[in-house]
């Protein structure tokens, strides 16, 4: 755990020891943390630090999306409101009666026991929390409104940043995955809109920018991003004019080269993903 220092009041721990980056912003009267890692026993050394250096109540914890290297962290800041937009939550929701059941998460955690001890440890006293404050589009906090959380989708669809002034400074959560390969799998992750929020994100020329994993980056990471995500989107609808398969696609090697780093573990999921969103996009057009 490294909580490295942004600016005068945003912290963030970019590791990656702890699955998910988790940040933590200063206010007036109290502290934000956005996001909350994956092992909750990493987390509260996390909570700790804040503890002792700030001297101010966490009273809040905006979760970015709703996977688990995000969220499964939370109850290290207990007791605290935990905020996220209302389609994060039906995904939560979902998720506590199927995948984030003890015994499915045990089963999916398993075959990485050796390389990650303390995630499986924390298995044993894990308390799912998700969040009990909603928002359709977007919210304030902050006496001053500085804090703006914003739904964006893409990644997930309920995927939402973070935007605190006027530092200028964005948590955008997993639309980033700097210097490495982004994982694109999810079953409601929706390309276009990814590569729109993005854009939208470039647009606004933030000062800094806290990705969901990877070290805080600049310009350069989102541009190389949105020429990655478009990239494949267009190899991708090329392959379905084709007829390829995902599995032909890969083995043609017709993946963008951007990012060696992660395509192994991500990229099957990712391009298999891709291919039914544009499939169903096809299918949903009249042919011309
Ligand atoms: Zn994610």
């Amino acid at each position: 755990m490294a909580l490295q220092k942004v600016s005068d009041r945003i912290y963030a721990d970019t590791d990656g020891k702890n699955g998910g980056n988790l940040g933590a912003v200063i206010l007036d009267d109290e502290i934000v943390m956005v996001d909350s890692g994956m092992v909750h026993n990493l987390s509260r050394k996390v909570r700790q630090y804040v503890d002792e250096t700030f001297a101010l109540p966490i009273l809040k914890l905006v979760i970015t999306h709703s996977h688990s290297d995000h969220v499964f962290g939370a109850q290290a800041f207990d007791p605290t409101s935990i905020i996220g937009s209302v389609d994060m939550r039906k995904v939560c929701e979902s998720n506590l009666s199927g995948q984030w059941k003890i015994d499915a998460i045990r089963e999916y955690v398993k075959p990485v026991k050796d390389e990650r001890p303390e995630l499986w440890t924390s298995l044993d006293d894990l308390e799912i929390r998700i969040p009990d404050i909603v928002f359709d589009n977007r919210l304030l906090l902050g006496r001053e409104k500085e804090m703006t959380v914003q739904l964006v989708g893409g990644h997930t669809i309920g995927s939402s940043i973070v935007v605190i002034e006027p530092e200028h400074i964005v948590f955008v959560g997993d639309l980033i995955f700097n210097g490495s390969f982004p994982y694109a799998g999810d079953p409601t992750c929706d390309p276009d809109r990814w590569i729109m929020g993005l854009e939208r994100v470039e647009a606004a020329e933030y000062e800094q920018i806290i990705p969901g994993h990877g070290p805080v980056c600049g310009q350069d990471e989102i541009a190389r991003h949105l020429d990655f995500l478009s990239a494949l989107k267009e190899r991708i609808k090329h392959a379905l004019v084709e007829g390829l398969t995902p599995e032909e696609f890969l083995e043609k090697d017709l993946l963008p080269d951007h990012y060696a780093e992660g395509a192994d573990r991500r990229s099957y999921s990712t391009v298999e993903h891709w291919f039914d969103f544009y499939k169903a996009v096809g299918d949903s057009h009249a042919p011309p």
